[in-house]
């Protein structure tokens, strides 16, 4: 029988989780969710140095709102495996370190930062390995215990000097590292807390990890990791490692190819769904062509064997027009919800008021023109009801002068106040057949009324506009801009 699919999420909570993080955690979710198998969040807050206040929380936040459940972790009551923080798992660490020391497999070292800089420095100039040199692999007890007095020591483990060590990836396949070129490197700090390596290979065995999925920028850590196995005598998990992601000018993604950290997205009106999509794009495919996914269908097809080798490219525009397509399958109210949040609160669009036109009935309006929920704002903005501010000129239609725009306005406005059925299709109808007998162009007309109605040349459909905004505003609009023209003169 195979054992059960257990995955895990290990973030360091040295900052907010950013698009590569949450990447990973999406492959492992999903793996879990694909296998009936586990997932489970570790934080690994032994690099005391590096932590920052409300990391975690913030970490927990998106996982939650990517919509990743996780089936274990440090806000759910402990189960067998936890606690789910390493610095609250000190003690297996120590006495697994003893261990070490005992089976000589590791040993205390007591070289001063000092000294281990001037190593490096002569390593370099002399164009040599640049790594620990081994000084006190084998301090005699006395030795040992003059240091001790007055140094704290950290633990080294012993690598082999020569030879090679194969590891085996599950995208990669076998690759062989020369032991020659890995040092001897800590396992326990001075300050008593593990390293990374060390503490997630006693974790991933102890939590039973069946698959480490992790970043690319983990391979090279994989022969200290395949060592530190064999001297536990621990089987080997299988290792997955993820492709590195990078820029569209393929250089390693940073804050130059746009906001990294996973909570700007959320903010600046990325639905999750999208996001969710999109990562898992970025190193997986099903084919050469599909890239909608729903979250379920995503979940049916994901598979490791599908996870490529190749660096994969994080291109905003990608994510834009996928977030575009989620936003456009979304219904009017559900889109409305979305939206609410981002509106201004302070903007004069007092959707609360009886003779205002509900959300629900503006977002068709937008839903083909935007691309991320916040855009909305500024476009449906002229909906309130308020004075509008824009500078009469545009009123002018192009190639026309301003009688022009007089005498369209004074013409429309008793034809609208007429017009009882006011839909789009009659005021479509309606306006049309006036700018012919205005021998006018319907554009000339209709960009009169666009910004009479709007504010702004830039704007939704005109007549739709006309219908959500109703009869009354709409006329109320029209007298405001003759106003606007005569005040000019
Ligand atoms: N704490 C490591 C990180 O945040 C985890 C690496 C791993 O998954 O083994 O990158």
């Amino acid at each position: 029988m195979t054992p059960k699919v257990r995955v895990r999420f290990a973030p360091s909570p040295t900052g907010e989780p950013h698009l590569g993080n949450l990447r990973t955690a999406v492959f492992n979710w999903l793996y879990a969710r694909s296998t009936g198998g586990d997932f489970i969040v570790r934080i690994e807050d032994t690099d005391q140095q590096r932590l920052v206040p409300g990391a975690v929380n913030t970490i927990l936040e998106s996982l939650h709102w990517l919509g990743l459940d996780w089936d274990e972790g440090p806000d759910l009551p402990t189960g067998q495996f936890g606690p789910y923080y390493q610095s609250q798992r000190k003690t297996l660490y120590t006495v697994i370190k003893d261990l070490l020391i005992t089976q000589g497999a590791a040993y205390e070292c007591y070289c001063s930062p000092e000294r281990l800089q001037e190593m490096r420095q002569t390593q370099q100039q002399a164009k040599t390995r640049v790594g620990y040199d081994g000084k006190c692999r084998d301090l005699s007890i006395a030795d040992q215990e003059k240091s001790a007095a007055t140094t704290s020591p950290v633990v080294r483990f012993r690598m082999p000097d020569e030879g090679t060590t194969t590891c085996t990836d599950y995208i990669r396949g076998d690759i062989v590292f020369d032991n020659s070129l890995i040092d001897d490197f800590v396992i326990m700090k001075s300050d008593g807390y593990p390293t990374y390596h060390f503490a997630s290979v006693i974790d991933d065995h102890a939590m039973e990890i069946s698959h480490v999925m992790r970043a690319d920028e983990w391979l090279s850590s994989l022969p200290r990791h395949v060592h530190l196995y064999q001297a536990l005598g621990y089987e080997l998990p299988t290792f997955v490692h993820l492709p590195i992601i990078l820029g569209p000018d393929r250089s390693k993604l940073s804050k130059r190819h746009g906001a990294t950290s996973i909570l700007e997205y959320k903010d600046a009106g990325f639905l999750p769904d999208a996001i969710l999509n999109f990562l898992a794009l970025l190193g997986w495919s099903l084919d050469d062509s599909s890239e909608l996914f729903s979250r379920d269908q995503l979940i049916d097809s994901f598979t490791i064997d599908r996870v490529g080798d190749s660096a994969a490219v994080f291109d905003i525009d990608k994510l834009s027009w996928m977030n575009g397509v989620y936003i456009r399958d979304l219904s009017n109210s559900q889109l409305a919800t979305e939206i609410e949040p981002f509106l201004d609160v302070s903007a004069d669009l007092a959707l609360a008021t009886p003779d205002q036109p509900d959300l629900v009935d503006i977002v068709p309006v937008i839903k083909e023109r935007i691309k991320t929920l916040r855009e909305a704002d500024e476009m449906i903005s002229f909906f309130g009801d308020h004075e509008l501010v824009y500078d009469p000129s545009l009123l002018i239609p192009k190639g026309l002068d301003e009688k022009h725009a007089t005498t369209i306005l004074d013409s429309v406005y008793p034809i609208l106040e007429k017009t009882t059925d006011f839909t789009t299709a009659t005021i479509d109808t309606t306006l049309r057949a006036h700018a012919i007998e205005l021998e006018l162009k319907p554009g000339q007309v209709f960009s009169v009324l666009r910004v009479a109605l709007t504010g702004r040349t830039v704007a939704p459909p005109l007549f739709e506009t006309m219908e959500i905004l109703g009869q009354a505003q709409s006329l109320k609009r029209i007298r405001q801009a003759k106003t606007l023209m005569e005040n000019r003169k």
